[in-house]
């Protein structure tokens, strides 16, 4: 006897990928940053007074928003803080999405969009990026003839680290009619000479919401905290409504506001981890493998058919070295790779040469 619902019983669940402890694995297979998070980080946890937890945390996470308002100056009402930015996915599909109704993704994209899509209970449209890995053309009136409510777009791209520019997603923004969600997980790691910014979107469009995260750029996936950026017609039904009153809680609102207040910090590291992107793409195209120019902190790897992707996957998981592998259409002959430190990219590169 199944007490789930229907959809929820038919349903499979999201697979992350391997989670391991092991000092001895390098693991270059779910895009976390490789360096420690600000010092400002460590300080603000030891400041910590545990008899503070006896309360519950500030509801609203002013500091925390007020942070962030500064960081990308915007207001603090503009600002929604999440238990991680997953959350503020299943908050937006919750609040602007009935059930039946329809979210679109582009395809391949973050495998976990098609999950939440589905505790939702909504139909997912999949719409397929070009031959190129650019988008489809007409996108928006795609959306919109497929009565879309909901359109995810993760930017830059996951798997394939492309980065689309704000006039684009302005032009998506001002023809589609229902909300227009971009994922920013990895916008820290954009080559600052694009010049890419396109929050100032929420000040042109009623219908644009940006999800960021503390868990790539600044080194915490384990605190789980993000936000959502986007004009106060998006954010407050889900701040005042639709979240959890405590969603985040007062040990993560001080390490989390500590961080982006030293984002100065951070951005060290994401200098030093696009030179090792550029290198470590360079390295492994002497080796044949070839990748697609990455704005992301991975690349996506072609593995040449006579290695194979699974193959090569399986024999580095045997030494040790931990990457993904997507068993999806498009991708079965590729390798997504975290860039890790400079000793991490060193052992996945000699392993890589000795086994092609
Ligand atoms: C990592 C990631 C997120 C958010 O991760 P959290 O750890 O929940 O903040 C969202 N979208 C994409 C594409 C990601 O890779």
């Amino acid at each position: 006897m199944a007490f789930e619902r229907p959809h929820i019983l038919q349903m499979h669940g999201y697979v992350p990928g391997e989670q391991v402890n092991a000092q001895s694995v390098v693991k270059l297979n779910t895009n976390e940053n490789p360096y420690p998070p600000s010092d400002a980080v460590q300080r603000a946890l030891d400041a910590i007074d545990i008899s503070d937890l006896r309360r519950y945390p500030p509801a609203t996470a002013t500091p925390f928003r007020e942070a962030a308002a500064a960081h990308l100056g915007v207001s603090a009402d503009n600002i929604i803080p999440t238990n991680g930015g997953d959350e503020l996915l299943r908050l937006v599909m919750t609040t602007f999405v009935d059930p039946m109704e329809t979210i679109a993704v582009t395809a391949p994209t973050y495998s976990l969009y098609p999950v939440l899509a589905e505790i939702q209970n909504s139909s997912l449209i999949e719409i397929g990026l070009k031959e190129d890995w650019s988008m489809p053309d007409d996108f928006a009136s795609k959306l919109n003839q497929v009565g879309a409510k909901l359109a995810i777009l993760v930017n830059p791209h996951a798997p394939t680290g492309m980065c689309l520019s704000a006039d684009y997603l302005a032009s998506v923004a001002s023809q589609f009619k229902g909300v227009l969600l971009v994922d920013e997980a990895y916008i820290d790691f954009v080559d600052p000479q694009l010049q890419h910014n396109a929050i100032p979107l929420i000040e042109e469009f009623q219908n644009i919401i940006f999800l960021r995260t503390m868990s790539k750029g600044y080194s915490l996936a384990g605190l789980r905290f993000g936000y959502g950026v986007g004009p106060q017609s998006l954010i407050h039904p889900m701040m005042y409504k639709t979240r959890d009153s405590y969603n985040t809680d007062h040990i993560a609102q001080k390490l989390a506001t500590a961080a982006l207040l030293t984002s100065v910090d951070a951005a060290k590291n994401w200098a030093k981890i696009r030179q090792s992107r550029e290198l470590l793409a360079q390295q492994l195209k002497q080796l044949g493998i070839k990748s697609i120019p990455s704005q992301t902190n991975f690349l996506l790897c072609e593995i040449p058919e006579s290695v194979g992707a699974q193959q090569l996957y399986e024999a580095l998981k045997l030494r040790n070295i931990l990457v993904r592998y997507f068993d999806q259409d498009r991708l079965r002959d590729k390798l997504r790779i975290t860039i890790g430190t400079d000793a991490e990219n060193a052992k996945l590169l000699q392993a890589v040469s000795e086994l092609i």
